[in-house]
């Protein structure tokens, strides 16, 4: 897939440690994301692309992922921490 990619995607990191990559140029402003995303975390920019407006709000459904018909953003949910007991958290 990677001689498919013109520009390498934007990252970025939540608070909460949920990664987001957005291709950019794939973005084509449709807000299919925006609109199904249940936290409000997505807008357009004013060059009408996805940017993460609010990424403290992420709780990384993956709902943006899942609906974008252009294959433009991606969500990595954060690794669960281990306690000092082992037990997850
Ligand atoms: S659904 Fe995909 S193409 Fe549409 S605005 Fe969101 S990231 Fe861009
Ligand atoms: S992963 Fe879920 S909460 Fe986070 S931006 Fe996408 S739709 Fe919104």
């Amino acid at each position: 897939m990677k001689k498919f990619l013109l520009k390498p995607p934007e990252e970025l990191v939540t608070p909460a440690g949920h990664r987001f990559r957005i291709l950019r140029h794939f973005c084509k402003g449709c807000r299919i994301c925006v609109e199904f995303c249940p936290t409000g975390t997505l807008d357009l920019d004013d060059r009408f692309k996805v940017k993460v407006a609010h990424p403290e709000k992420c709780v990384a459904c993956r709902m943006c992922e899942l609906r974008c018909p252009d294959l433009a953003i991606y969500v990595t949910r954060a690794k669960k921490q281990k306690g000092q007991d082992g037990a997850e958290s």
